[in-house]
């Protein structure tokens, strides 16, 4: 079929708010042309004073109106003074009316009205009585200065007027201004249904069992109510950002083929007053209109803080408004409305209490990092839609990247294509996973990055420190890689290391972590003799601990079992909870720490020197090094400390697949931990 021409008669109108504009400013101006010309048209030939006393001494002038309010004379000549011709070319040029006969046909601009009076009077005066001319006073409406005035602000309106159909028009980026109250709830329903299923969320188990009973809430809720139970309005979310929060809230939306309406908790926050409430009121009101139905809240945390905390008084009134109408709204809807509202957010601890108890957000489902066992499953589900070469081993894929949330291993995965793709592949082989690894802890790798030689030696011996230390240290993590490609912005090499998955640490444990974080500075002392700046994010790490170690945990005898942690406090406390003196007894111990962390980490390496340099050259000439290659170089680690995984494998716990010998080393992981060195 032919596209319809856009000139003939059946045109579309394309875009009628674009032309109805433009007939807008199209009016307004022949309007003020109109306004214009007809002011010109009733305007009269001006004329000064010395003109019109000739005129009156040639007794030509039959009226003279004074117009008071404007201070100006019109005046009249009389019918055969029009014949005359020094008049009438006068008068008929530039005018295209022709001679008004009945006049006024003169304007006269006066300086003031008492001394014109006078003027006037004295030449009336000089004229015979039956010549003397006739004399009023007129009020006149200003319709010049009165368009000018009145006019403008007509224009500024009509303006105005346009820019908020333009702003109320939606689509254009200014949209919102009078939908501001509306929610701005994305809603997936039968139109563009949601995909999702739990097939393809991986790991979280436990999660995934949980939330199942909400599927079978919104499918068969009779089930449950007709026993008397009542069925949750729901379900928080809780853990670190990209572990699959939104995803199993969408799988959950998938499974039950229900709409799933999705927004962030900053959705709500605007700069205008009573917004936030509005928003919530309206969301609702849309859930119960299609009802069941799902609510996915992402980052709650930004409206669901604890009232009156971490805040100058009477600074978030706004915030506080929203997190009642919300609560207001929970409470508000019957259990068997059909709208059950998921939540999420990395921040359970600021939450207001309000929010938690029972009969809202009454249960908590907690997800967390996956461990090597949900990686594997995670990357087994981004790894489908890959062409895959058969060198690319996903339990190993599982092992190198402790600490991965999904959406990184999603990211690892799409990276890893991406570079293949570049290298003209037909299938993605390990090498390009390996790299894209990379990628993802380090960032961009910096090929045109130039590092001298002696730096690179820096570096290499700095990372060997690291690994040398971490090597000879019973409790603190091991080492899975280690990197001297520089990458980012700053760093220039890292190493990766596999934190065990424990949430109690001893003294023991928390000095021994300093000191594999001082590895890298001790390196360069013992071997250069110089220090360098390289190991700023080291010491940073460092001091921290030894400062949470004293005054957080109470793990220091001069202090002793205190905190001066408050987790109720403020974010504007500046006051310390402790005395002068005190902080002085704080520092000396802040102090005396890290001087014998030091001082036992340089010990070590001086005792480890063999191995420092060992690793230091091939890190050299190999750029990366993984554990099992520092196992080749320096031999096993001389400890027979069961790792967190073969504990969970071997005991009693036992819950987890079978692990291959040479996956012991790899424990479930809690947070990668990158120490950069440059
Ligand atoms: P969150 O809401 O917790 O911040 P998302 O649900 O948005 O994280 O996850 C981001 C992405 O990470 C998802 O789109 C998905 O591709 C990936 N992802 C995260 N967790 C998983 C998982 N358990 N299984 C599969 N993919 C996951
Ligand atoms: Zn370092």
């Amino acid at each position: 079929m032919d596209k319809p021409s856009n000139k003939g008669p059946l045109a579309p109108k394309n875009n009628p708010r674009g032309n109805y504009q433009l007939w807008v400013i199209l009016g307004t101006i022949v309007l003020v042309v109109a306004l214009m010309v007809l002011n010109n048209a009733g305007s009269l030939k001006e004329t000064d004073m010395l003109n019109f006393k000739a005129m009156v001494a040639e007794r030509n002038v039959k009226k003279v109106v004074l117009i008071k309010n404007l201070e100006y004379v019109e005046i009249t000549l009389k019918s055969q003074a029009l014949q005359n011709t020094k008049y009438k070319d006068e008068l008929e040029r530039g005018n295209a009316m022709g001679i008004n006969a009945n006049g006024p046909h003169y304007k006269l601009n006066i300086g003031s009205i008492e001394g014109f009076e006078k003027e006037f009077a004295e030449l009336n005066k000089k004229l015979p009585t039956s010549e003397q001319i006739q004399y009023n006073v007129e009020k006149r409406d200003d319709y010049v200065g009165l368009f000018f005035s009145w006019g403008l602000l007509f224009l500024v309106l009509i303006g105005f007027w346009m820019l908020m159909r333009r702003m109320s028009g939606g689509g254009g980026p200014g949209g919102q201004i009078f939908n501001i109250g509306k929610s701005k709830a994305a809603l997936f329903d039968a139109e563009n249904k949601v995909k999702i299923t739990f097939a393809d969320v991986a790991g979280l188990d436990e999660a995934k069992e949980e939330i199942k009973e909400i599927v079978d809430f919104l499918k068969t809720p009779t089930k449950f109510t007709k026993l008397g139970g009542k069925i949750p309005k729901g379900a928080l979310l809780v853990g670190p950002p990209g572990t699959g929060k939104t995803l199993l809230a969408k799988a959950v939306a998938g499974e039950a083929g229900v709409p799933f309406f999705s927004l962030s908790g900053s959705d709500f926050v605007e700069m205008f007053v009573g917004v936030g409430a509005a928003r919530v009121r309206d969301l609702f009101k849309q859930a119960k209109e299609k009802a069941p139905c799902i609510v996915f809240i992402d980052e709650i945390d930004a409206i669901g803080r604890s009232r009156g905390r971490g805040q100058m008084p009477g600074a978030n009134d706004e915030r506080e408004n929203t997190l009642n109408s919300l609560l207001v709204e929970m409470d508000g809807f019957a259990t068997d409305s059909g709208v059950i509202i998921l939540a999420a957010t990395n921040r359970p601890d600021v939450l207001d209490s309000a929010l938690l108890r029972p009969g809202r957000f009454d249960r908590q489902i907690s997800i967390d990092k996956p461990d090597v066992v949900g990686r594997e499953a995670i990357f087994k589900v981004h790894l489908k839609p890959i062409k895959l070469e058969p060198d690319v081993d996903v339990k190993k894929l599982a092992a190198q990247t402790p600490g991965f949330a999904g959406a990184e291993i999603a990211n690892v995965c799409n990276e890893a294509a991406l570079i293949a793709a570049r290298r003209d592949k037909k299938a993605v082989d390990m090498q390009d996973f390996q790299d894209a690894i990379d990628r993802v802890i380090g960032g961009l790798e910096k090929k045109t990055k130039i590092i001298s030689p002696e730096e690179k030696k820096i570096v290499a011996y700095h990372e060997a420190g690291h690994a040398v230390a971490g090597w000879f240290l019973e409790h603190a993590d091991p080492l899975v890689k280690v990197s001297i490609v520089p990458r980012g912005v700053a760093a220039l090499g890292y190493a990766q290391y596999l934190p065990k998955e424990q949430f109690l640490y001893q003294t023991e444990q928390m000095l021994d972590e300093m000191c594999m974080t001082f590895g890298g500075r001790a390196a360069e002392d013992i071997v250069f003799g110089k220090i360098s700046t390289g190991a700023l994010s080291d010491l940073e790490r460092i001091t921290k601990m030894a400062y949470s170690i004293v005054t957080v945990y109470g793990m220091n005898d001069k202090i002793g079992n205190m905190s001066f942690y408050d987790s109720k406090a403020s974010e504007y406390n500046f006051n310390k909870p402790y005395s002068e003196a005190t902080a002085e007894k704080i520092d000396v111990e802040v102090k005396r720490i890290i001087d014998g962390a030091y001082e036992r980490t340089k010990q070590l390496l001086l005792k480890h020197k063999n191995e420092l340099e060992i690793i230091a050259k091939e890190l050299l000439e190999k750029e990366i090094l993984f554990q099992s290659d520092l196992e080749r170089l320096i031999g096993k680690r001389p400890f027979e400390k069961l790792t967190t995984y073969q504990q969970f494998t071997n005991g009693s716990m036992d819950k987890k697949e079978e692990v291959k010998p040479e996956e012991k080393a790899v424990e479930n992981a809690a947070t990668p931990e990158e120490k950069t060195a440059e």
